[in-house]
């Protein structure tokens, strides 16, 4: 397995991958055309995940850099389970990821062109209508190793098979009877040459083109159509493509025999496919069927839940376009299949919401504080930094009171040499605040400490000793009199395992994480009230957490943890 992680300090050189180089390549050669032309092609049959990200970074990112334009075409060549909620939300991403696509463009929209095609292709001999059922022709088509064995309508004659394909697209045959298949070679060691179908009858409605088709392409006939239509020069795909590529290049072949490829500044566009490692992540799943049926079954909330690895639910997390755009850069584009690790994408978030997210105070478990030897009714504010990494965010005031909120694993009754934190007889720093000293504490009758009690520094505003004297420990604390309580969910992985695909024996869902959400009652402190929806924010010593776009009210911020503040299991993933 190769550990993207060891990519985490940007030591690699990602910059000059293949498909950068090939372009450049061309582009100094002369590129007919004189434009390079990409589309990213998502079906709309789901949200975009993190996956998708990586081929919307290349396609639109080559665009870019060469000069060219990149159209976002909606593959909607396959009527089952695509909808115009999808389009919408896959817009909506790829916008939010920092991409604006030159044309907009339905592949449906083609669908008489290319019946035009397949017309053509049965009048020059090159496709027949065949009778054998699915189950047949993948029998005949044989394997590998072997020569298959050829249809029997292999030789009908082309006015036969176009008066059939016509009577096909009038709904005269029932569905899966007849189909339509290129005529190739049923000896070639590639299967996917061995007469492949190009149309099939199926009745089923299109969300946009209705009930006008009963009969419709397959995608290693549609994609090279929609690809020459639109003159893209680079078609840029995942690995799984590949061997369907002479596929692809046949019918782009066909279409230049048939004057069908379009030309631009008088020369004719030939479009050429190149494939790339497709992303996966552990710890999570990325295939739109099974993170439909997580959906569907409920075992998270929609699409954009925060702990799938949707574009939506990465974005309600708390993560930035700047962070998911930093790691599709440190993945690279290979050929290599490899699994990247979950901690690598977690980096990429930390060091830009480190630059970014201002700093606050907030207690997830809170246990009281009470400090003697201070005022009943008092209260001092305290300047605290907003963000050490970013000169121009200013500071702000926090207030400080007789009884404060720490975190309940802040303090020990009896602890280790190597614990710097509050214990009986110890003093700690309140960060930014004071030195204080822990006196004694009260319990209740189980025996669980509810107060600690203590005196501060009256001399130690700030945080630093007048004597110099060192104190270890720092830890957060607010106001209880000026804290609020808000809701916090703290997220976990998806799955226990970090491959919940790897035991083709058990059902991933039973490798689900049942702690992969839980929710607290924190104190935060009076600035984060004012927290708008999407806003993100570090709170210090526990990570970085962002205002939940759904459930969030003005005055009343629900937060999300978006990552902690350092990866707790970076021994597990580096060992
Ligand atoms: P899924 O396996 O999630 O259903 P898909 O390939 O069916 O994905 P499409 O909507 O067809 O989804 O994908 C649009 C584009 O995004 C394609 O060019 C595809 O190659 C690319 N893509 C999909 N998944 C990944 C991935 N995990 N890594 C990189 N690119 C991907
Ligand atoms: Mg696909």
């Amino acid at each position: 397995m190769i550990t993207d992680t060891d990519n985490a300090g940007g030591g690699s050189d990602t910059s000059r991958h293949f498909l950068r180089q090939w372009i450049a390549d061309e582009v100094a050669a002369g590129l007919p055309g004189g434009q390079v032309v990409t589309r990213f092609p998502p079906e709309p049959n789901g949200w975009l995940h993190i996956g998708h990200a990586k081929a919307v970074c290349i396609d639109f990112g080559m665009a870019r850099e060469f000069g060219g334009v990149c159209n976002l075409r909606m593959d909607d060549t396959n009527p089952s389970k695509e909808s115009d909620d999808y389009v919408q939300a896959i817009q909506a991403d790829i916008r939010w990821l920092g991409f604006e696509w030159d044309r907009f463009v339905y592949a449906s929209d083609y669908f008489e062109s290319m019946y035009a095609m397949a017309e053509e292709l049965i009048r020059r001999g090159h496709a027949y209508v065949c009778d054998l059922t699915q189950e047949q022709w993948k029998a005949y088509r044989g394997v590998p190793t072997q020569p298959g064995t050829p249809s029997p309508c292999r030789d009908r004659n082309p006015d036969e098979s176009l008066a059939l394909f016509r009577r096909m697209r009038a709904g005269a045959f029932a569905d899966a009877t007849l189909c339509l298949r290129a005529k190739i070679d049923m000896a070639s060691p590639n299967i996917h040459f061995r007469d492949p179908v190009l149309y099939r009858i199926m009745r089923v409605a299109h969300y946009r083109s209705g009930d006008a088709w009963c009969l419709y392409p397959m995608y290693d006939f549609a994609h090279p159509i929609e690809d020459a239509i639109e003159g893209v020069t680079h078609s840029l795909c995942t690995l799984e493509f590949e061997v369907h590529r002479p596929l692809y290049d046949w019918v782009i072949d066909r279409m230049d025999e048939l004057g069908l490829l379009i030309t631009r500044c008088g020369q004719t566009v030939r479009p050429r496919q190149r494939e790339f490692a497709r992303l996966s992540l552990t710890y999570t799943v990325m295939s739109k069927r099974k993170l439909l049926q997580l959906v569907q079954e409920k075992h998270v909330d929609g699409w954009d839940d925060p702990r799938l690895p949707t574009l939506a639910g990465l974005r309600r997390r708390g993560y930035t376009p700047e962070a998911i755009r930093d790691f599709c850069e440190r993945i690279g584009v290979s050929k290599y299949e490899s699994e990247t690790e979950l901690a690598l994408l977690e980096y990429c978030v930390r060091d830009d919401l480190n630059r970014q997210a201002q700093r606050r105070l907030a207690v997830l478990d809170p246990v009281k504080v009470v400090v003697e030897n201070f005022p009943d009714d008092g209260e001092t504010w305290f300047d605290a930094i907003n963000n050490p990494e970013d000169p121009a965010s200013a500071s702000r005031l926090i207030p400080f009171s007789r009884e404060l909120w720490i975190e309940r694993d802040d303090f020990m009754e009896n602890p280790s040499n190597k614990f710097f934190r509050l214990a009986p007889g110890r003093e700690v720093r309140l960060r930014y605040a004071c030195l204080f000293t822990c006196t004694s504490v009260v319990k209740d009758d189980a025996g669980r400490v509810v107060e600690i009690r203590g005196t501060y520094d009256p001399q130690s505003g700030g945080g630093t000793a007048p004597d110099g004297r060192k104190v270890k420990g720092t830890i957060h604390w607010v106001s209880a009199r000026h804290a609020r309580p808000v809701e916090v969910r703290l997220y976990d992985r998806l799955f226990t395992v970090a491959d919940p695909l790897a035991d083709e024996t058990r059902d991933f869902i039973t490798w689900l994480n049942p702690d992969s959400i839980r929710t607290v009652t924190a104190q935060a402190e009076p600035a984060l009230m004012g927290a708008v929806a999407g806003e993100r924010f570090q709170f210090e010593r526990l990570g970085y957490f962002c205002a939940d776009t759904r459930s969030s009210q003005p005055g009343a911020p629900v937060f999300n943890r978006t990552v902690t503040l350092k990866d707790s299991r970076v021994n597990a993933v580096k060992g």
